[in-house]
């Protein structure tokens, strides 16, 4: 079925462009020529009877294609070739021409060219080679008729006619078949290079994706494929299933053998390791991904292995979960996840017989007051500080939250004595928060009031617990305790704490502040050197309520300054009847760290001189040690100016804080007050005697007054005065008392 060569176009199958780089050349007519012998005798024979031979070509072509409609699977071609738009009468006569052509004994490069082209057609309509031999078996046929029958034909010539249409026809067929063959092999060609395209596509992009892809061949148990991308990350021999295993962390390579083996059983496993990249890089997260590859029956023949680095996906998620959970001031755990932790803690205790947790709320005092005057930056800068030092004392398996505010919470999970066990616990953190904090090189001191409640005996779920924890803690604020258990009839609640604050507001115009004073009394002489005013509370309710209970409530409502204007004028009018040999003894008077660092305490403080009439001797002021250390530039200036106005001045709970010797030494100090706790130990600890000698001595030193409060016997008041202490105050010598029994016992006293 030749295709005329003109009529191709149509037919022609497209190519892609491009696609085809190299062609296998073209028939060569000449080698035909060769190999058949046709010589110049054939081509001019066949020259001379072609009109003879071309008689009949028209039915010749109508056999032929009876004959190709008679074969379905020609037809079928047929068929498309006309569904396509193609004209089966326009092939009839290029098939004619091609005969013609042949009959003319062409063998020139042109024609065999054309020949060619015909196969190539061919090959691309899908017409089989054996197809085309059928007809020219028939065309055969057809010419040996007319050579035997056809009379214009010399006799002499019809054998050598007969030999050199042989040659024609077997050339035409052998060209035609070439030329299909070459189109088959330039297609294939074709498609190894577009192939070749491909995979260098391919093997382009798996070198620079960040992924890293292999594949195992599970019978061999060998890795069959390597992405660029791998080989580079595991620089060694690859070895199956997971090339550089050695590199995912020791705690997570279970996990990839467990679903190593679920793709094996052929079901595709996903899963995040961690594994150090390099030797020297650090560790990151990297997502594993197994896919098998299975046959018709289920078994796995191959798995292919994606491996991707995660990290930062992962480092956004725990970010998420930490603002979700986490305070974004200190980086605690907030109040939810604790509550959460908490709830944990409890379901482990109730499982184990015997076993408590202790939730302990603790509260810094006074902070409002920092984060009123230094600014909120200077407060969160405390609260990490706080934070960090809580953190030091907690182990890894309790938990620390900041609750809100100034609050943080404490779970300690699993104690088998737990009071024992919190107490110690209370006390270290009391001990991690004393030394002072410092902000922009200021040393500030905090204190603070924890509230404790103990599983079961004290609630059983989170929140009655956190609510028992949080009473105590205010209770313990009341008290000025460091710490308080939760104690069920005597539970504070917040809003008792706002009632009582409220009543401490009018107390000062209801006039139920009283003054006590305790006398200072010489060790040596047994005189009374000066007195201390201690503030008291006539509550209505409550009756006589000491100034720890009210004090820091009245620092935290802003109450304080009032308060202490209140203590300096009375105890100055009050000062000048308590006589000692006919003479005002100095009284001292406390002032709070917040009174303290309120701008115009001196101003005050000379006024009311003024207006009591009295000289600066007549006064002292208490400062503790830690308000001397919380700000050390404001208490240098105030301290000054005091001295000035000849105001002595005493730092009262010695011992206590953190004071810096250097600084001491520059301030202008009158008096050190040895704290009471060293005098309570004295009796029993050799360690307290030393200190209460160190601090004599260093008062001394320091060119000051030494005086010990908390003289509670006669062995300790000796034991003092053969240290050479200078002063008492305590019990043993009297209690503090009412202005009217105070001047009644200085009577007595100087009797
Ligand atoms: P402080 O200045 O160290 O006062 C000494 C405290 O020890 C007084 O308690 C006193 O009653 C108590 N005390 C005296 N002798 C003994 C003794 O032998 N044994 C024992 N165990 N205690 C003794 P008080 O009156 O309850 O005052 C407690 C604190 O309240 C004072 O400690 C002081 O810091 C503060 N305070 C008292 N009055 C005022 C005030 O007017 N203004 C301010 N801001 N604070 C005050
Ligand atoms: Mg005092
Ligand atoms: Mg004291």
């Amino acid at each position: 079925m030749p295709t005329p060569q003109k009529k191709r176009g149509r037919l022609k199958e497209e190519r892609r462009t491009g696609a085809r780089k190299k062609s296998s050349g073209s028939v060569s007519g000449k080698e035909y020529n060769y190999v058949l012998q046709i010589t110049p005798e054939d081509t001019q024979l066949l020259l001379r009877y072609r009109d003879t031979l071309a008689q009949g070509a028209a039915s010749f072509a109508e056999t032929t294609y009876n004959y190709l409609f008679d074969n379905p699977d020609i037809a079928d071609v047929l068929y498309a070739y006309e569904r396509e738009g193609g004209d089966i009468g326009e092939l009839v006569r290029g098939m004619l021409e091609h005969k013609l052509a042949l009959l003319a004994g062409d063998t020139g490069e042109k024609a065999t060219r054309s020949t060619e082209a015909i196969g190539r057609g061919h090959f691309r309509q899908g017409v089989k080679p054996v197809w085309s031999l059928g007809a020219y078996r028939l065309f055969m046929d057809h010419l040996q008729h007319l050579v035997d029958t056809e009379p214009a034909i010399a006799p002499e010539d019809r054998d050598r006619l007969e030999s050199a249409l042989i040659k024609m026809i077997f050339r035409d067929l052998a060209v035609m078949t070439e030329g299909y063959w070459r189109a088959a092999v330039e297609q294939l060609t074709d498609q190894r290079d577009e192939l070749g395209v491909e995979q260098n596509l391919a093997g382009e992009i798996l070198g620079n994706i960040p992924q890293l892809l292999w594949t195992v061949d599970i019978e061999s148990n060998r890795i069959s494929y390597a992405s660029p991308g791998t080989r580079a990350f595991c620089n060694e021999a690859l070895e199956a299933p997971i090339p550089c295993f050695y590199r995912i962390h020791g705690a997570e390579r279970e996990r990839v053998l467990t679903a190593w083996q679920k793709v094996i059983d052929g079901e595709a496993a996903e899963l995040d390791v961690r594994l150090t990249p390099s030797e020297e890089g650090e560790q990151r997260w990297y997502r594993l991904a197994f896919y098998p590859i299975a046959n018709r029956r289920g078994r796995v023949l191959r798995v292919h292995c994606l491996m991707e680095d995660v990290t930062s996906s992962h480092v956004e998620r725990e970010r998420l979960e930490q603002l979700s959970t986490r305070d974004d001031v200190t980086g605690l755990s907030n109040r939810a996840l604790w509550f959460d932790r908490l709830a944990s803690a409890l379901a482990v205790a109730r499982r184990n017989p015997g076993a408590s947790v202790a939730v302990m709320i603790l509260d810094i005092n006074q902070f409002k007051m920092y984060n009123d005057s230094l600014g909120h930056r200077a407060g969160d800068e405390l609260l990490r500080q706080v934070a960090g030092r809580l953190q030091k004392v907690l182990r890894d398996t309790d938990t620390l939250a900041r609750l809100g505010g100034d609050e943080f919470g404490i779970v300690l999970p699993m104690l088998q004595d737990a009071e024992k066990a919190v107490e110690r616990v209370a006390t270290e953190v009391m001990a991690a928060l004393s030394p002072p904090f410092s902000y922009q090189q200021k040393e500030l001191c905090l204190s603070s009031a924890i509230g404790i409640a103990l599983f079961p005996q004290h609630g059983e779920d989170p929140y009655s617990l956190a609510s028992h924890a949080d009473s105590a803690m205010y209770r313990a604020k009341w008290n000025a305790s460091p710490y308080l258990f939760y104690e069920s009839g005597s539970a504070v609640s917040a809003s008792e704490h706002l009632q009582f604050s409220g009543q401490l507001h009018g107390a000062l115009e209801r006039e139920e502040f009283e003054l006590y004073y305790q006398p200072k009394v010489d060790l040596a002489s047994g005189e009374t050197r000066g007195a201390e005013a201690l503030l008291r509370w006539q509550h209505p309710q409550q009756g006589l309520v000491l100034p720890q209970r009210f004090i820091g409530v009245a620092e935290q409502l802003g109450m304080i300054s009032p308060i202490t204007d209140w203590v300096l004028a009375t105890a100055l009018e009050q000062g000048r009847h308590c006589l000692v040999n006919g003479e005002p003894i100095p009284i001292s008077i406390n002032v709070s760290a917040r009174s303290f660092q309120s701008p115009g305490l001196v101003d005050r403080i000379s006024e009311a001189l003024a207006r009591a009439g009295a000289q600066g001797a007549s006064l002292e002021v208490e400062i503790t040690e830690g308000t001397l250390m919380s700000d050390l530039d404001v208490a240098a200036s105030v301290l000054s100016q005091l001295s000035e106005l000849g105001v002595s001045i005493a730092i009262d709970d010695f011992g206590t804080g953190y004071s810096s010797l250097s600084y001491l030494k520059r301030l202008p100090i009158d008096v050190l007050k040895i704290d009471q706790s060293f005098l309570e130990g004295m009796a029993g600890n050799p360690k307290d005697t030393a200190i209460v000698r160190s601090i004599i001595e260093l008062g001394h030193n320091l060119g000051c007054k030494v005086i010990a409060e908390g003289v509670e016997d006669e062995s300790v008041r000796r034991q003092l005065q053969a240290m050479g202490c200078d002063l008492g105050q305590g019990f043993h010598i009297s209690e503090p008392l009412p202005d009217a029994s105070f001047r009644r016992w200085l009577s007595r006293d100087a009797h």
